[in-house]
């Protein structure tokens, strides 16, 4: 019994090199059109659906940050792809359920979907057991629907809104407030959905200044998420190839 991953096949290896290679370009060219500096974009790979050889080919590629939407997924692949040699900064992007967080704060570098209080509270206390903090973004609502994932901005609901809930992540001593995360509402353009969060990142800022992270932006509207200052992108399919199933 090994927890090896097999190795990928050196096509699968020639597939996930150039993805790679386009979607950088496309990050690049995105930098340059909003005269950003390359280096201000991390490119965050969402592994979901996909084995762990598949990670430990692209940390070979030089991937530095990988992104994970299910804690019964994700703890088995950070363990084989460690077991590999890879060792990339781990990303929990889904919905997350406080009985996860004991496990989750055992591979996750970075929580990026804290969108309540409660759960903020509950990954606290299961991160206190780590030896440094865990980094958080704070899920944040476009479209101001309490029926989805997203913390709530211009709201005062003291479970929800999103001073709250970024107030409850900057107070614990185990977990370090990074920034902000969103994705665009289904149904609203992009360039709606990126300005609309730009508003609310320059006044998140203006409160929490050390917390300039901003996750915005996948496979298909990356560029227009660059050109409203995302200093992270989560690519999935663009890079791996399209998901058997959607989620
Ligand atoms: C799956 C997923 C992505 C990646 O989506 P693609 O369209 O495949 O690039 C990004 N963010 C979240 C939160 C996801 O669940």
């Amino acid at each position: 019994m090994t927890d090896n991953p097999a190795p990928v096949r050196p096509d699968r290896r020639a597939e996930l090199a150039a993805g790679l290679a386009q979607v950088r370009a496309r990050i690049a060219d995105a930098c340059t059109a909003a005269g950003r500096d390359r280096g201000d974009v991390t490119l965050v790979a969402v592994t979901k659906t996909y084995p762990a050889g598949d990670v430990v080919a692209l940390a070979g590629l030089g991937v530095t940050d990988v992104g994970e939407n299910r804690d019964q997924e994700a703890a088995g692949k950070a363990v084989e792809a460690a077991a590999a040699g890879a060792t990339p900064r781990w990303h929990f992007i889904g919905q997350l359920q406080r009985n996860k967080c004991r496990s989750v704060v055992r591979y996750a570098d970075v929580v990026q979907s804290v969108d309540s209080v409660r759960l903020a509270g509950a990954l606290a206390t299961a991160a206190a057991a780590r030896d440094r903090p865990l980094e958080v973004l704070v899920q944040v609502s476009i479209d101001g629907d309490p029926a989805r994932g997203g913390a709530l901005p211009d709201s005062a609901d003291p479970e929800r809104g999103l001073d709250p809930v970024a107030d409850a992540v900057a107070a614990a001593g185990a977990l370090r407030l990074g920034g902000l995360m969103a994705v665009a509402p289904l149904g609203w353009e992009p360039e709606r959905a990126f300005a609309r969060l730009a508003e609310v990142a320059q006044r998140f800022r203006d409160r929490y200044p050390a917390a300039t992270a901003l996750s915005a932006g996948m496979s298909g509207d990356l560029e227009i998420a660059i050109g409203y200052g995302a200093t992270h992108v989560r690519v999935g399919s663009a890079l791996l190839g399209m998901r058997p199933t959607l989620r």
